[in-house]
């Protein structure tokens, strides 16, 4: 059964056969674009070669790229714990055109990759294409796809952009049908959402370009951008429709469960999904130098910490358990991606620092949050005020809260969140506090929402957030 780290290599030697030029992961914190709050696809780092504002010595390349989806058009943290295929941080494996090949060979190069070197059976496959792209069907046809099975979407789900802005284009999926034991349907079916029908490789042409007032024009080239994670090949090639349950995970998985002490299976199992995979981006964001703080990328990255905190303290923990994680990690990741190990001290502190200081407030908060909602049922809403006070009194970032209230079906006021929010950071500012530490961080606050939207983040600083 090939590991997650054969399986990377065997993507890489085969479009190095093809002359890609094997590049290296950029990192998570995009050095050329500002708009974007982490790396969250392949193509990220080539975004001005399609535009041709770029130029490199090659046309064609090939990179295993470090993706974190946690803020912004891409957001997965809240399918973490509820799906089989969705992380915070994954790896996506990719080849690009920049202006060489277009669909003609990058249909047929995908296909012969999974079928051929990954020898996944031809009738488990299903591909989808832009409604309008007559192209791209008829060359799943002569590669040898049955017409029943090339499906064609209207959606946004076959048209990819990066971020509102940016080059884009219409795309061509490839799903794998795990069998009619878990419960999904084909993709533009209204059971897409579930596990059955799994999204492996995205095949994006493009040929067009976005711009902020929400144009859009042709491109001068043709090229190509595709995104295969890793680990939804990976638990296809050994025999799971469940990320989690590849070679990888049930090592991470078997590691938090000795650290909590906990059985790492059956109902906790949940727990030590979501505490695996965050181990994962929170590790990996530390490592290139985010910290967790109140703003910006800090924020997100707190938030990823105390979601995972969470739910170490649901399996029991009193503790902190997050830094014991990490050795785990980089006895799996460290050969890959080397600053893993070079960040380990960081990373370990990192974590014991904010957990420390995370507990002192975490069970009270807790508390708070069960005597609010012990009397609300399914499809009530837990008031705005109540999410804020957590969130200013016990350090709660918001989506903590709802993913606690989750799985009783109830959700958070957010307009009152908001407004709570709004409420006291003009008390503040009424209060006469000058020109002082507080209002800067506000500006900094509002210039970020200016940049990113307002649901983008929650980057206040206040007084009584600070030390929590
Ligand atoms: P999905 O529809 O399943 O959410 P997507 O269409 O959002 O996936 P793309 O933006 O097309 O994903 O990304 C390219 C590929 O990266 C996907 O085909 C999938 O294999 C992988 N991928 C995307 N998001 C994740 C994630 N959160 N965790 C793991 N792999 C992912
Ligand atoms: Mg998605
Ligand atoms: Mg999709
Ligand atoms: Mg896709």
């Amino acid at each position: 059964m090939p590991s997650l780290n054969d399986i990377r290599s065997t993507f890489l030697n085969y479009f190095a056969k093809q002359g890609h030029e094997v590049v290296d992961s950029s990192p998570l914190v995009p050095r050329n674009d500002p708009t974007l709050m982490f790396t969250n696809s392949g193509m990220v780092q080539f975004k001005n070669c399609f535009t041709g504002v770029d130029r490199r010595d090659y046309v064609r390349a090939t990179t295993a790229q470090k993706c974190v989806r946690a803020g912004g058009k891409h957001n997965d943290l809240d399918n973490v714990g509820y799906t089989a295929r969705h992380h915070t941080f994954f790896e996506m494996l990719g080849n690009f055109s920049f202006g060489d090949y277009f669909k003609n060979e990058a249909i047929p190069f995908a296909w012969e990759l999974i079928t051929g070197e990954f020898d996944i059976p031809k009738d488990k496959l299903y591909t989808t294409v832009y409604h309008t792209d007559d192209e791209a069907f008829e060359i799943w046809k002569k590669v040898g796809v049955p017409e029943e099975r090339i499906i064609r979407i209207a959606t946004s789900d076959n048209f990819w952009q990066m971020g509102d802005t940016g080059p884009c284009g219409p795309c061509t999926e490839i799903f794998y049908d795990h069998g009619d034991h878990i419960w999904g349907g084909p993709p533009g079916s209204p059971e897409e959402d579930g596990d059955r029908f799994i999204e492996i490789w995205n095949l994006v042409f493009m040929q067009n370009e976005r711009f902020a007032d929400g144009s859009m024009v042709d491109l001068d080239m043709q090229s190509i951008d595709t995104g295969m994670g890793l680990e939804r090949i990976a638990a296809l090639l050994q025999g799971t429709h469940d990320n989690y349950e590849t070679d990888l995970f049930k090592y991470l998985i078997e590691a938090s469960a000795t650290v909590t002490k906990s059985e790492p299976y059956g109902d906790q199992n949940v727990h030590h999904r979501v505490i695996a995979d965050h181990l994962r981006s929170c590790s990996f964001l530390i490592a290139e130098g985010v910290l967790p703080s109140n703003e910006g990328r800090g924020y997100v990255l707190r938030r990823i910490m105390r979601r995972a905190m969470r739910h170490a303290s649901l399996l029991g923990a009193t503790d902190p358990v997050m830094h014991k994680l990490v050795p785990a990690l980089v006895s799996q990741m460290g050969a890959a991606y080397p600053e893993l190990g070079q960040g380990q001290a960081l990373i370990e502190e990192t974590f014991e620092q904010e957990e420390t200081r995370f507990l002192k407030t975490l069970d009270r908060g807790l508390k708070l949050l069960d005597d609010a909602s012990g009397d609300l049922e399914k499809g009530d809403v837990l008031p705005g005020e109540t999410a804020f006070k957590l969130y200013d009194t016990f350090g709660f970032p918001l989506d903590l809260t709802q993913d606690a209230l989750r799985a009783k079906g109830i959700e958070v006021d957010t307009d009152g969140f908001d407004a709570a929010m709004k409420a006291q950071k003009e008390q503040s500012r009424a209060g006469g506090l000058g020109l002082d530490a507080s209002r800067m961080d506000a500006k900094t606050y509002f210039d970020i929402v200016d940049e990113f939207g307002p649901t983008e983040f929650l980057g206040y600083e206040t007084e009584t957030a600070e030390g929590q």
